[in-house]
């Protein structure tokens, strides 16, 4: 009886040390994903709780003396043991497979409402964001603006060096742009390469300054460096900005209103010979 208890109990005893060792794989691709904090941090500290189980768990039936093992009632604690193993893996294999299916979702999410030449948002994602900051402005009684940017002549550089070039024109004002606005500005590619950028909190001067710097920054910028091989010259070019505000008269219901102003001024720079900023002109007697 007593073999059979101890048998037992070392049998229980091996089987959760197994099912702590298998525990530290699914929690070690975790570590690895997060990055450094809190949350890892916590992580770390059940790999060191994991093996300090491990070592209890070898430890108790060495501590006990064999006769010990006299009862079928000394099977209760290798068998909560062996349970807490269990659980232990059952928590962290569920946590990896919960962590990577975020992690996927996360992906999809940001696949869904990017644009994949330019890396900027795409017009899905303007849809959302424009209301989420139409609801900001008017809860808070904030004010926001957005411009929106259209490259000169672009049909010239395409028919002249190629759709390809044309691409790489596209990649690098993209790039330029999210380096020239602030952080919490919002670049949207808007359409085939017209560029909506969103600024939040923002009254419509200082929006105004920026699409300027960034309209002359994009002026002197080298779009695509010289091909001699190709007779290709460096590439420069200009762009049109028309700039518009969130108006409280656009009432509760009406994000759109702010977006057809900005196009209405872009309309208007093209109009009057482009390379120019332009102020929707509703907001014109209000500066
Ligand atoms: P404007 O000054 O009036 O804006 O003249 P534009 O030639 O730029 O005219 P428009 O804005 O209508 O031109 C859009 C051109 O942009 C047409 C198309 O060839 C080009 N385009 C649109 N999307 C892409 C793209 O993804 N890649 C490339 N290479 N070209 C694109
Ligand atoms: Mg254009
Ligand atoms: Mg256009």
């Amino acid at each position: 009886m007593q073999n059979k208890l101890f048998i037992i109990t070392i049998g229980l005893t091996v089987a959760g040390v197994i099912l702590l060792l298998k525990s530290l794989v699914p929690v070690r691709v975790i570590v690895q994903k997060l990055p450094e904090g809190n949350v890892r941090n916590r992580w770390k500290l059940l790999v060191s709780l994991i093996f300090m189980f491990i070592l209890g768990y070898v430890l108790y039936p060495f501590l006990r003396t064999p006769d010990s093992f006299n009862s079928i009632s000394t099977l209760i604690v290798p068998g909560i043991f062996f349970s807490g193993a269990v659980f232990v893996f059952l928590v962290c294999s569920l946590s990896l497979k919960t962590a990577l299916d975020l992690q996927r979702i996360y992906v999809l999410e940001q696949e869904n409402i990017t644009d994949p030449l330019t890396g900027l948002f795409n017009r899905r994602y303007l849809d959302r964001r424009i209301i989420e900051e139409f609801q900001r402005a008017m809860r808070f009684e904030q004010p926001f603006s957005v411009f929106l940017l259209d490259i000169d002549h672009f049909k010239i550089v395409n028919d002249t060096y190629g759709h390809q070039i044309g691409d790489m024109v596209l990649k690098k004002l993209s790039h330029l742009i999210t380096e020239s606005v602030r952080e919490v500005d919002v670049a949207i590619r808007y359409g085939g390469e017209e560029i909506m950028v969103i600024l939040p909190n923002t009254k419509i001067k200082n929006a105004f300054e920026l699409a300027e710097r960034l309209r002359r920054q994009i002026e002197e910028t080298i779009m695509v460096a010289a091909d001699p091989r190709k007779g290709q010259p460096d590439i420069y070019l200009t762009v049109s900005i028309g700039v518009s505000e969130y108006l409280f008269s656009d009432g509760w219901d009406n994000a759109q209103k702010v977006l057809q102003r900005a196009d209405m001024a872009l309309y208007q720079a093209k109009g009057q010979g482009r390379n120019r900023v332009l102020i929707s002109e509703e907001k014109d007697d209000q500066c």
